[in-house]
């Protein structure tokens, strides 16, 4: 049988999670739909120092599981699971992941962005082979190696610079010469001895797939075209992220680059909310996640409210019209 609810939430990184806590406060009992990545990109970060309340930082899984907490507290039920399809077109609307259907009246989505890959195929055949698109997960693998870190966003600079905790050398291959990451990564970067730049280049292959390992990179400069084979133990790709909106195509408004358009945290469908890096392309931060995820949750339970005044209000003009009538 379908589960019913009120308030289902799809994703629980910062925005869901948030989203979560209001709205189970709000006793509106919200389901969520965790997502095979639990938790979110923050699950795959190291430090997290720029979330207010943690004046000495702190690591984004356990942030995450501390979030996780504070919504259960309040009845937030969860499934782990992904959701494999939806429809938008009529409400209550209707998610099926792989065990579950849910029939709900409001949605919020909040199912963030993935990483981007340079789309080369050696890049794919060697992944997880000394091809990464986690430092955070992956960095302690490569102790005393050489490393690559393709990108020049913070990102790349803040893994560049988090590798340099294994391995014996770092360098950030970058298709410009200008940053797109803020002055202060890019000097703490340059002002590590083991970080190295290569820049306006871009990698042209990953070696070597027929030995099934990372061994060396053909490095090409877009300005001369002068292509160099350099050893290598692994890479690191950290050129941003892709939002996770395939279900919702053709559903609702996307953008060009297919995040979810947004009036405040309103999308174009009725009922339907979207907080955090899903409908997000400029700032896309944990806090601005919650901050989302929060104004999501009050819209979804204000309309709740608002309808449920409104369906109070003709049921008790129904029960009221025939005495109005005898009068
Ligand atoms: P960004 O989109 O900011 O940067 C992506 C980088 O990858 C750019 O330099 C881009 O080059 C390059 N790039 C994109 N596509 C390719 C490609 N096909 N080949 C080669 N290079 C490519 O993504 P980030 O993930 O770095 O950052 C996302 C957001 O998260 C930002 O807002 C950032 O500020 C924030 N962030 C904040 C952190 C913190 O505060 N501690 C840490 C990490 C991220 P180009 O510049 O030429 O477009």
């Amino acid at each position: 049988m379908a589960i019913r609810k009120k308030l289902t939430i799809l994703g629980s990184g910062s925005a869901g999670l948030t989203a979560a806590i209001y709205a189970a406060r709000a006793n509106l009992e919200p389901l969520v739909i965790q997502g095979l990545q639990a938790g979110g990109q923050l699950t795959i970060t190291s430090d997290v120092e720029n979330f207010p309340g943690f004046p000495n930082g702190i690591l984004g899984p356990e942030l995450m599981e501390e979030m996780h907490k504070q919504a259960e507290r309040f009845g937030t039920q969860f499934i782990y699971d992904n959701a494999e399809s939806i429809d938008l077109t009529k409400r209550p609307f209707t998610i099926r992941t792989s065990s579950e259907e849910i029939v709900t009246d409001t949605l919020i989505i909040g199912t963030g962005a993935s990483a981007k890959l340079l789309g080369l195929d050696s890049e794919s055949k060697l992944m997880g082979h000394g091809v990464s698109a986690c430092a955070t997960c992956d960095g302690f693998f490569f102790r005393d190696k050489t490393v690559f870190v393709v990108g020049g966003g913070d990102t790349a600079l803040e893994e560049a610079t988090f590798l340099t905790r294994f391995a014996s050398s770092v360098t950030v291959i970058h298709r410009r010469d200008g940053f797109r990451a803020s002055a202060i990564m890019v000097d703490r970067a340059k002002q590590n001895p083991k970080v190295k730049f290569i820049l306006n280049s871009v990698i042209d292959e990953i070696l070597d797939v027929s030995k099934g390992e990372v061994t060396g990179i053909k490095v090409r400069n877009i300005i001369t075209n002068e292509v160099q084979e350099l050893p290598a133990d692994g890479v690191f790709i950290a050129i941003g992220h892709q939002p996770t909106t395939d279900l919702f195509k053709g559903q609702i408004e996307l953008t060009e680059t297919g995040y979810v358009v947004t009036d405040g945290v309103k999308t174009s469908v009725k009922g339907v909310f979207a907080a955090g890096d899903v409908q997000d392309e400029l700032y896309r931060q944990a806090i601005t996640a919650a901050g989302t995820g929060c104004m999501a949750a009050l819209e979804a339970q204000w309309l709740i409210e608002n309808e449920e005044l409104e369906e109070h209000d003709k049921e008790k003009k129904t029960l009221v019209s025939p005495v109005a009538n005898q009068s």
